[in-house]
């Protein structure tokens, strides 16, 4: 790279293509426009469509948004438990409860937002498990975070799959039903929970069909939890899918923009980013970037699961293979260019013994590689602060890589993959009594997309079962997780 540009490969792109709305403060949120410095692979470019959309929908989250008239009188009619009668009402909203690991809340929050977006609702996050603090606002002139002080449902946090105005139970009661075609607007429910959390019932999956979003579209107020990436499930609601096509010509894609427009990590987060990049990452030419997820915690220390590792980056010739012990290779001082492997885990015995193994033995290639893990939490934990700020930096330094390897089944990797643009080799999930390593031990994986785990497998015309892998060509099943459904 030039000197102006020391990191990224490319000149820096500080509004990534017309992605982000320029002017916004860059002090009170430095990684927003200082990202494209630190980038090495190329980013996909958002279509004019989805530009211009991003500006009417910012404009949208000014007018309706907290601290407004518009709200005041939104959240009124919510205290009221009525919907409003006669015309529709001006602004409608969704509220994104954030729970679970970081990865799953970062897909969810990105999921709500396309749904907001597809549906001209406002998002509002719930700020619960440090929302407010891991990432900047990422809409101009207002606050994407809900007021929970004066929102009228106290308890929102606690709905779950038995709360009796899911739409699920709704539906189930007789509630509602999207067969009348014109539901009284009186009819309508002040608000709707939309239980989409990978224990969904067969009714709550209702909401991926046409009918029903017809009859959501009438209510105010929609409340939301999902921990899974349900994009792919929008792009079968053929009421959405003409919009889809214009706003994402690139269909894998589709997160890779949603999340460089709305993560945003907050200054403190930047600082571990940023710091830990110039220290260690910035100088190696090759920067492979390695995610351990072990999902059993018989996996921490296996001797198998490294064997996975190691057969994987030298199969798919990642990084050089080791000689044996005591061979040389002739390496003139400074001659041969740098690696360095960054590898992200809650232990660090991988990481220990991958340093240990490069240290130990000389590359075939006579190439040095140097062996990095930020942090080793131990286990995932919840409700500490540092924790999921360093989780936050780690996901957005494996996305700084130029070359990914991730776990299957893992959330953390795929926001990795996402941010960075990166398809990645994705390791096997290891079965519960491995006694070798998985043969072949990773796979390159067909797009960058996110997998969605648990997609509504039904024919909403037919309301039979259906292989929903099996309806468009873009949206097919994941290597991963086989019933899931990803955008390619
Ligand atoms: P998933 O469980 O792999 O799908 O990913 P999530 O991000 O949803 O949940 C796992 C949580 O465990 C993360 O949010 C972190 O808090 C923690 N965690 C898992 N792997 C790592 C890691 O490599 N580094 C750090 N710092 N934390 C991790």
């Amino acid at each position: 790279g030039g000197r102006s540009f020391p990191y990224a490969r490319s000149p820096p792109d500080k509004l990534l293509g017309g992605l982000l709305p320029d002017g916004l403060d860059e002090r009170s949120c430095r990684s927003r426009y200082e990202s494209s410095m630190y980038r090495r692979s190329t980013a996909r470019r958002p279509s004019p469509q989805l530009i211009a959309k991003l500006r009417r929908h910012e404009e949208l989250q000014k007018r309706c948004g907290p601290n407004t008239n518009a709200y005041r009188l939104a959240v009124e009619q919510l205290r009221s438990g009525k919907s409003v009668v006669g015309s529709s009402p001006e602004c409608k909203y969704v509220v994104s409860i954030s729970y679970r690991g970081l990865g799953n809340r970062i897909l969810a929050a990105a999921s709500a937002f396309l749904y907001a977006m597809l549906t001209d609702r406002v998002l509002l996050v719930d700020p619960s498990n440090e929302m407010d603090e891991l990432f900047c606002e990422p809409f101009p002139g207002t606050t994407w975070l809900l007021p929970r002080q004066d929102f009228p449902l106290a308890s929102y946090t606690n709905f779950s799959i038995d709360t009796a105005e899911s739409y699920g139970n709704m539906l189930k009661n007789k509630v509602v039903s999207a067969d009348a075609p014109m539901t009284a607007a009186e009819k309508l429910p002040a608000f709707v929970y939309l239980h989409l959390d990978h224990d969904y019932a067969h009714e709550d999956k209702m909401f991926f069909c046409d009918d029903d979003q017809r009859l959501l579209s009438g209510v105010q107020w929609l409340v939301m939890r999902t921990d899974l990436y349900t994009v792919p499930g929008l792009f079968l609601v053929t009421a959405f899918q003409e919009e889809l096509d214009a706003l994402f010509p690139e269909r894998d894609a589709v997160f890779h923009h949603l999340a460089r427009y709305l993560f945003h990590p907050s200054n403190h987060v930047w600082g571990l980013v940023t710091r830990y990049y110039r220290a260690y990452l910035a100088r190696a030419e090759l920067l492979v970037g390695i995610q351990v997820r072990n999902f059993d915690p018989r996996h921490a220390q296996s001797p198998h699961v490294l064997r996975q590792i190691t057969s994987c980056v030298w199969r798919e010739k990642l990084l050089p293979e080791v000689l044996a012990t005591e061979e040389h290779t002739t390496t003139t001082p400074g001659a041969k260019s740098t690696t360095a492997v960054l590898i992200t885990s809650l232990r660090p015995w991988y990481y220990e013994r991958i340093k240990g193994m490069y240290w130990d033995q000389a590359t075939v290639t006579g190439e040095d590689v140097s062996v990095h893990q930020p942090s080793n939490e131990g286990q995932q934990q919840f409700g500490k602060k540092s924790h999921d700020g360093r989780a936050w930096a780690e996901m957005y330094l494996l996305s700084l890589c130029d070359v990914l390897v991730t776990s299957g089944w893992s959330t953390f990797g795929y926001v990795a993959q996402g941010i960075g643009g990166l398809t990645p080799w994705v390791l096997h999930k290891q079965p519960e009594n491995l006694t070798a390593a998985p043969d072949p031990p990773c796979f390159k994986d067909v797009s960058m997309e996110p997998c969605f785990h648990a997609p509504h497998v039904y024919d909403c015309k037919m309301r039979r079962g259906l292989d929903p892998g099996e309806v468009v060509p873009h949206v097919r099943h994941c290597q991963d997780v086989s019933w899931g459904l990803k955008l390619v």
